[in-house]
């Protein structure tokens, strides 16, 4: 142990000290996976659980890592919720890989702030490299790779793809930004009106249209059409529309060629948020839900929920480079290098919201280096599959039904109601209840159209089928206990209330 009491012997970053506790590190992660299963998935702790297990002040003096990493063990891992555990069903899952994780080493690594060219020329053209391969792979058209007049660039979240394109657009109409009318769904993700926000859109030119189970939640390019003519009507001036391939709630696919054909009439900058669904279309059989996409003027997708790559990543391609530099673009003095932005390359802290960035390219470099394009789209085929196969189970079982037809490795599901039990809310509310009390399984619900739906998202990296057998095989048990105890209780709030 190096003693840090003199001033002098303290070293921050002393190699074979790094080597020592890394290795460390290394064996505590490995160790994690391979028994992850042994902890309950939603975390049982109650609020403030940690604040009376830490003492007051930061320690004055050093104190062994062994000492840590036994805290992190006894007093922090309580206190997570396992995102990577075969048996989290909840949400989108965060996928992950030893590929990402070495890459994610590397790119921690380097340190390297590459916010131009010079400041690290392999981080600016591995990421143009990167980006271009994932647009092969997604067959999107040229004009969003650096050989048309587009190009993509790594963001941290869909909220910063967006609100980027959002200015981007908006700058071209700055002087008119209190008549600036920007369009989504009611299904489009809830960052959506924080982002215009930011960007200064007057929240009551925020349209969110209706959607109905009719059309599987998509938004209706008839309905667009006309709620912008009103707008216009009005002397307001459509900006910005928010297409959404595969919606958090249900996975909702809206029809990207139609609303793109439509907003083209009004000049409205198109932005398609594929975060989760994106990923499914490095498959061919999935890459028909992008046709369309050469209408558009922007795409994001995150890798980090689908691709394996760790938080955070997300890929914002634009089709005109130009839009974004011109809004985004910063020249101080203190920045300036004798190698300027040419035709072959680029200055990334003019695609983005921040100065400083990180290599983060190098994660997504050895996902497709390591794996290889055949094995990452067997990947997602695998999710897909398990998801079909717990549809099946659902679909087997006269007390459940689907509620809405499934797409990707989402499955939406609920109990019917029944006799006696006719609020489908309160019987499906104690059913997850009960069930995510457990720990043995976790998973979400969502109200759509006034219906209240379970979410059983299959995908997390270590889920096989058995898992979502067992998760099954667990869910009809609790239902089997809840109907019971239903059949038993003199009202039927006793049994549908808190367990
Ligand atoms: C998960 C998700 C997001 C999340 O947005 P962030 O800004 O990255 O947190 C956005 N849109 C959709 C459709 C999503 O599923």
């Amino acid at each position: 142990m190096p003693k840090y009491e003199d001033s002098k012997e303290f070293n921050p970053l002393d190699p074979e000290e790094f080597r020592e506790k890394a290795h460390k590190v290394v064996d505590f992660i490995a160790d994690y996976y391979k028994n992850i299963e042994n902890y309950p998935v939603l975390s049982q702790v109650q609020p403030g659980y940690l604040k009376n297990r830490l003492p007051n002040e930061p320690p004055d003096t050093q104190e062994s890592f062994d000492t840590i990493l036994r805290d992190v063990h006894d007093l922090i891992i309580p206190g997570i919720t396992h995102w990577l555990s075969p048996n989290f069903f909840a949400f989108f899952p965060a996928t992950v890989s030893t590929a990402a994780f070495v890459g994610e080493m590397l790119c921690t690594c380097f340190n390297v702030v590459g916010f131009n060219w010079l400041s690290s020329p392999a981080a600016t053209e591995l990421e143009m490299v990167v980006m271009d391969w994932l647009a092969t792979m997604l067959c999107l058209p040229e004009s969003f790779m650096f050989s048309g007049s587009g190009g993509g660039v790594l963001q941290s979240t869909t909220s910063e793809s967006i609100l980027c394109t959002l200015v981007s657009a908006r700058d071209r109409s700055v002087d008119e930004i209190g008549k600036l009318v920007v369009y989504g769904s009611d299904q489009t993700h809830s960052m959506f009106k924080k982002v215009c926000k930011l960007a200064g859109i007057h929240p009551q030119n925020i349209r969110s249209l209706p959607t109905t189970i009719d059309d599987d939640f998509s938004l209706s390019p008839r309905l667009l059409r006309k709620v912008i003519e009103a707008d216009v009507a009005q002397g307001l001036v459509p900006l910005y529309l928010c297409v959404t391939m595969g919606t958090t709630s249900t996975t909702a696919i809206d029809p990207i060629k139609h609303l793109a054909d439509v907003a083209i009439d009004y000049g409205i900058w198109v932005h398609v948020d594929a975060a989760y669904a994106g990923s499914a279309c490095i498959c061919p059989e999935y890459r028909h839900f992008l046709d369309g996409i050469e209408l558009v003027d922007s795409l994001s997708l995150s890798p980090h929920k689908w691709l394996l790559a760790y938080l955070d990543c997300c890929c914002l391609w634009v089709k005109n480079r130009d839009l974004i530099r011109n809004a985004l673009s910063t020249n101080p003095e203190y920045l300036r290098n004798k190698i300027s932005e040419s035709d072959s390359v680029v200055s990334y802290k003019d695609w983005q919201l921040g100065t400083g960035r990180r290599f983060k390219s190098l994660r997504l470099w050895l996902i497709l280096r390591s794996y290889g394009v055949t094995n990452i789209q067997n990947h997602i085929r695998t999710d897909i599959q398990m998801a079909v196969a717990f549809e099946r189970l659902v679909q087997s079982d006269s007390r459940f039904e689907i509620m809405v037809p499934r797409q990707f490795s989402l499955v939406c599901f609920r109990l019917k109601p029944f006799d006696g039990f006719d609020s489908a809310e309160l019987l499906n509310k104690a059913l997850l209840e009960r069930v995510n009390s457990t720990g043995q399984v976790y998973m979400t619900h969502t109200v759509v159209g006034g219906l209240y739906i379970l979410r059983f998202a299959v995908g997390a990296t270590l889920t096989k089928e058995c898992h979502v057998v067992a998760a099954w095989e667990f869910i009809t048990k609790t239902t089997d206990a809840l109907i019971k105890e239903c059949g038993r209780s003199s009202t039927k709030s006793d049994c549908l209330s808190n367990t």
